[in-house]
């Protein structure tokens, strides 16, 4: 890949993009983002014979041109032949919480290889050098800042991406919160409910993703994601999902205490996420900081013409949803099945 900037801050040559976790849930957007921009994208990704569903997101991924590789971040040399053989440019993971420290590897692969031009490790969320959630959540910081300084000692050329929360509601005790609707029986609110965080809807993780992983004005530097149109508290929220079912819902507060005792039960992974929750809607780790160190950049400045998604639409396709699989159900078998769906359907999944 040259280094020549074009007038977007984008580089000139066609980057060769290697995904890790194409089949998981943020790596999936990342992947596809990557095949609609017209990318030579690579999905690495462990055997997928014995999960369907992996296999088929697999598939789908080779059919709009992604190129499978099969194997683990975990085996050295197999890094270093695959960075060789396939010329890539960029390597972008998104392993899972519980395999961050795999990293460690790719990492000592791609020092040894030395042609990589960008490294975008697994973070996706906060800046993790100034978050200090409650545990269990710090133990999966320090991973992640523990990745953070061994990319800088080895001298790969980096950017890290802080993309805040993904936009949905955000539940207290799901790891995966943008897969399952907003509540239809009552809302769950942090605290008073006054602290504002940031929304972005997992499509616009993977575009600005991509975008970001070959522009030279993000070399070396932390990406944060702060869409002023999706700076809501949960009560906002909450009102406006209230607009797109037409009916109010009960508000129950779950508290600070709540949030922590939460945390403390040590449950994975719901416990990790009752610490974050409470380090974004209690402590206000998203806001609590200006985006001015030399060091770090907020992408809309970077991409000023490039629309989010609104959390306004997100839940219009929330609702869609609903609809649409009412509609399904009330077609085929009656409107009683249709409703007892509905709660299926917004019951908090785990
Ligand atoms: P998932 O668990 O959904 O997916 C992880 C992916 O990594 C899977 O495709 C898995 O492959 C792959 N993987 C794991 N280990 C290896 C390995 N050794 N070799 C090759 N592939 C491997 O992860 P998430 O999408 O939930 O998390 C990704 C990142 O995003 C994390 O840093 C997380 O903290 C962050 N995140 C942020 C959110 C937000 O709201 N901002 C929400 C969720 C996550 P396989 O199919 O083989 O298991």
């Amino acid at each position: 890949m040259t280094a020549s900037p074009s007038p977007n801050g984008q580089a000139e040559k066609r980057s060769r993009i290697l995904i890790i976790g194409a089949t998981g849930f943020i790596g999936h957007f990342i992947a596809q983002a990557s095949l609609a921009s017209g990318k030579s994208t690579y999905i690495l990704s462990r055997a997928a014979a014995s999960c369907p569903s992996k296999a088929r997101a697999i598939k789908a991924l080779e059919d709009q041109g992604a190129i499978s590789i099969h194997g683990s971040v975990n085996d050295q040399e197999f890094m270093e032949k695959t960075l060789k053989e396939h010329e890539i440019d960029i390597v972008i993971s998104a392993v899972g919480g519980g395999n961050l420290l795999e990293q460690v590897i790719l990492i000592r692969a791609m020092k040894a290889v030395g042609t990589i031009k960008r490294f975008l490790p697994s973070e996706f969320g906060h800046d993790v050098d100034r978050a200090e959630p409650v545990e269990p959540g710090l133990t999966m910081y320090n991973e992640k800042r523990r990745v953070r300084r061994l990319i800088e000692e080895s001298g790969i050329p980096y950017t890290y991406i802080c993309c805040n929360s993904i936009a949905s509601w955000p539940y207290y005790d799901n790891t995966h919160p943008s897969e399952v609707l907003p509540p239809l029986d009552q809302f769950q609110i942090y605290g008073d409910g006054s602290v504002k965080a940031y929304f972005v809807a997992g499509a616009d993780i993977g575009k600005f993703t991509v975008k970001a992983a070959e522009d030279v004005r993000t070399l070396n530097k932390i990406v944060h994601f702060r869409p002023s149109c999706n700076f809501l508290n949960i009560n906002e929220l909450a009102t406006l999902w209230e607009k797109k079912i037409g009916r109010t819902l009960p508000r129950v507060v779950v508290s600070e205490d709540d949030l922590l005792a939460a945390a403390e039960e040590n449950i994975f992974p719901q416990s990790v996420v009752a610490s974050f929750t409470h380090d974004i809607f209690i402590k206000g780790c998203q806001v609590n900081f200006p985006v001015d160190g030399p060091n770090e950049i907020e992408v809309s400045s970077l991409y000023p013409d490039e629309p989010f998604q609104t959390m306004d639409e997100c839940f219009n396709e929330f609702a869609g949803k609903i609809e649409e699989d009412k509609k399904r159900v009330v077609g085929t078998k009656g409107e009683n099945i249709a409703h007892r769906l509905v709660d299926v359907l917004t019951a908090p999944k785990l």
